[in-house]
């Protein structure tokens, strides 16, 4: 019997103009659109909270982050309200790390991890419901490490790995949401596919990937950076989470980079901070990649169970109770840790000659 389903993104806190960045595509739910369709429901997306065409008798809600439960619950409450006979479940990042929390939204039921043990997995997305010109793919699920900051391992413990995707390949520009492409034992074969591919129109397909590489593969077997250059993958991300002297090993993996064909205009280093290591020691770090020219992408750590971010990039300071400040790190520090890399990113964008920039004004950074 057909099932009238409605899927929800609930209305997280990204600018409109973002909303279709390939960051935030509740891809999940695209899958879960492809299923049902297959089976002869009736299937409604929604990126917000309004009235569905038809009554549903099942609504899907994605989560992401756990500091945005708030709209997670703000989507459940909506729709319980609007239709109180449908059944809600709840799923996505948020469901799968916190369920407890999740349930207490008032919806009917959690799915943890993958819709319905990955039912949904083999689908193409419904793309036809959103309107983008780049393609999600997964070559792999899950990560072998076990990082303290990280919910990969929690959520996907199962590494799987895929030895194709040739066949999937239908747009131009691919983006890897895989946790740890590289780690994929095959990854040199996908990304040969990728280098040869061509589409009707015979033009070349080029890839990225939406999270950092992991640096220590690429000096493991510096030959997958040449696959990742003949595969047209723009923008590699070295993720360098670990302390500061480690830095012979990530100026390494950037060279592994450049032997390939990268430029340092090419190159990010992924850093985490307000977590273990001290402001001065990300100084330090920030001070490494200047030497080198790379730009930084930051990420402000907030805990796995944490449930809300009262975080204001504006603000002048700000207390603990409003947002996750590490015991070793001030709000001022926080602040300013963003702003330098901001100053320092524009520095080496529009290189200048040492790639110090602070207020117009080229500057030395005095340890504090
Ligand atoms: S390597 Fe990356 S994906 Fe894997 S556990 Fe660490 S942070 Fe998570």
């Amino acid at each position: 019997m057909k099932t009238n389903i409605l899927l929800v993104e609930p209305n997280f806190p990204i600018p409109a103009k973002s909303k279709n960045h390939c960051n935030f595509l509740p891809i999940g739910l695209l899958k879960i659109a492809a299923y049902h369709r297959e089976r002869g429901d009736k299937v409604e997306l929604h990126r917000g909270n309004f009235r569905a065409k038809t009554y549903p008798k099942e609504i899907k809600i994605t989560s992401l982050f756990t500091y945005w439960s708030a709209h997670v619950w703000d989507s459940v409450n909506f729709y319980r309200t609007l239709y109180p006979k449908a059944r809600i479940q709840v799923g996505g990042i948020y469901a799968s790390l916190m369920p407890e929390h999740a349930k207490q939204s008032g919806c009917d039921d959690i799915q943890v991890g993958l819709y319905r043990n990955g039912i949904a997995e083999k689908y193409e997305p419904a793309y036809d419901m959103i309107d983008v010109d780049y393609q999600i793919i997964h070559a792999s699920r899950g990560c072998f490490r076990k990082c303290n900051f990280c919910g990969t391992w929690k959520i996907e413990p199962e590494v799987t790995y895929k030895s194709s995707i040739k066949n999937e390949i239908k747009k131009k520009r691919l983006v890897f949401y895989d946790n740890n492409l590289i780690a994929n034992p095959h990854i040199k074969t996908i990304l040969s596919e990728i280098a040869e591919y061509k589409l009707p129109d015979k033009s070349k397909v080029h890839c990225e990937s939406q999270s950092g590489l992991d640096g220590r593969l690429l000096i493991k077997d510096p030959e997958i950076a040449i696959f990742l250059k003949n595969a047209h993958f723009l923008h590699p991300r070295i993720a360098w989470d670990g302390p500061y002297r480690l830095w012979p090993k990530i100026k390494e993996q950037i060279q592994v980079l450049k032997n390939a064909g990268y430029s340092t205009d090419d190159i990010f280093i992924f850093m985490l901070f307000n977590h273990d290591f001290s402001y001065e020691e990300m100084r330090l770090k920030l001070e490494a990649c200047r030497r080198w020219r790379v730009r930084v992408i930051d990420c402000r750590f907030r805990p796995l169970d944490s449930i809300a971010d009262g975080y204001k990039p504006q603000a002048k300071n700000q207390s603990n109770e409003e947002y996750y400040i590490h015991k070793g790190w001030t709000d001022k520090q926080v602040r300013t840790f963003r702003r330098a890399v901001r100053r320092q990113n524009i520095a080496i964008l529009l290189h200048l000659p040492n790639g110090r920039y602070i207020d117009g004004v080229e500057r030395e950074y005095i340890p504090t």
